[in-house]
């Protein structure tokens, strides 16, 4: 008798404590996140109002998730980001499978990033796509650039 899946399902099944850890390390992670824009509020505004407390936090985008998330720079909201759609999957018994194949991510990769939703071979070609985008975005960035600093030079030619 075969059993073709076993000897990979056995390694990447996770135990519910391993679930449990992972999840915990998650809802750490974002809390993290949001109580340092939280500091920074606090610092510059002594309002009671920006009082909360952390301890009930969830894996539902509350209004004041939403508000904070504004003061997010695009590194930490696409973490905060990756972080809900790992619990999200942890709800739905999907964690640990890589959203774009469908295929285990390995435990090695999730016990240093634990929010990730790609497997290694999803991801390098994620960050392939973005270098390249980012680069097609920065070409563009320059003949903007060029562009408006060819404008300012019109004019102060003009003047
Ligand atoms: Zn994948």
């Amino acid at each position: 008798m075969k059993n073709k899946n076993k000897e990979n399902s056995d390694e990447q099944t996770f135990s519910p404590a391993e679930i449990e850890s992972a999840k915990r390390t998650l809802i750490k992670m974002k809390k993290d996140i949001f109580k340092e824009i939280d500091a920074g509020i606090k610092e510059g505004s002594s309002k009671d109002s920006t009082e909360y407390r952390g301890d009930n936090y969830d894996i539902a985008s509350s209004e004041r998730d939403r508000e904070l998330s504004y003061m997010l720079g695009d590194r930490e909201r696409k973490k905060v980001r990756e972080i809900d759609n790992a619990l999200l999957k942890i709800k739905e018994g999907t964690y640990g499978v890589c959203d774009e194949c469908g295929e285990p991510i390995s435990k090695k990769r999730l016990k240093i990033i634990p929010y990730s939703n790609l497997c290694i071979n999803c991801q390098s070609r994620a960050e392939e796509e973005e270098k390249k985008r980012m680069s097609e975005d920065y070409i563009d960035h320059l003949s903007t650039l060029s562009l408006m600093s060819d404008d300012e030079t019109f004019k102060d030619s003009d003047e």
